[in-house]
């Protein structure tokens, strides 16, 4: 795991896709749960190479219902009593209650087009404890860090931000891509306005610590890489 806050927060990266894990004494909390369910077994035994207990895993916190971060949240939930936390918007996705929203396909270019058509948004259907919006603290996921909400990707997508050590977990608010700071996919984004007031939101907290859903955590001076962006 790539370690954000010694102790407390790390990454836990699979090829292009990433999950977080912040621990809180005896109480872990999961971010995102990445594309299946074999990462039940990537979480305990990267875990146990931290000496931590996979059994000791409370909370799931959801940023958005892509399958590629609530992929593996039926086989988590099967596998130990995890409460779920997800944004209101976002919960009646994670429960199958209602589809992934997509952009319509007249806001796309028409390469775009095609590949929105063959792109599957299924999510396997899962239960959802606790829905959260803008503004919730979540001291037993970490004391002082709290829902920050950023729609456009998807409209119920939310992060944690976490003032004391300016740290930021924004799920696809933008994406760390080896040439830098990237909006998300357009093509799986509804709301295009939104997804770049979202970005405009991320950069007016002066974050200095940044993991998203895809790519390397930046570790120091994010913020003027996210004024670069929105340049
Ligand atoms: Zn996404
Ligand atoms: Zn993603």
């Amino acid at each position: 795991m790539q370690t954000l806050v010694d102790g407390q927060v790390y990454a836990l990266r699979r090829g292009f896709f990433n999950m977080y894990v912040l621990v809180n004494g005896d109480s872990i909390t999961l971010v995102d749960t990445l594309t299946s369910a074999q990462t039940v077994d990537s979480v305990r035994q990267e875990l146990a190479q931290h000496g931590l207990d996979f059994a000791r895993v409370r909370q799931v916190f959801i940023t958005h219902a892509h399958y590629d971060h609530v992929g593996g949240l039926t086989a988590l939930q099967a596998a130990l009593n995890v409460r779920t936390i997800a944004h209101r918007r976002e919960a009646p996705i994670v429960r199958g209650e209602q589809t992934v929203a997509r952009p319509r396909p007249q806001d796309v270019d028409f390469l775009s087009r095609l590949i929105l058509a063959s792109v599957n948004f299924t999510i396997t259907p899962a239960r959802v404890d606790t829905e959260v919006q803008e503004g919730a603290k979540l001291d037993e996921v970490l004391p002082g860090i709290e829902v920050i909400e950023l729609p456009g990707h998807t409209y119920g997508q939310i992060g944690l931000w976490w003032p004391e050590k300016r740290l930021l977990l924004g799920g696809d608010v933008m994406m760390h891509l080896p040439w830098g700071l990237t909006m998300p996919f357009r093509l799986a984004s509804p709301d295009w306005a939104a997804a770049k007031d979202s970005v405009r939101k991320v950069a007016a907290l002066d974050v200095e610590v940044l993991g998203l859903g895809h790519g390397p955590a930046i570790m120091g001076g994010a913020a003027a890489k996210v004024r670069a962006l929105l340049k």
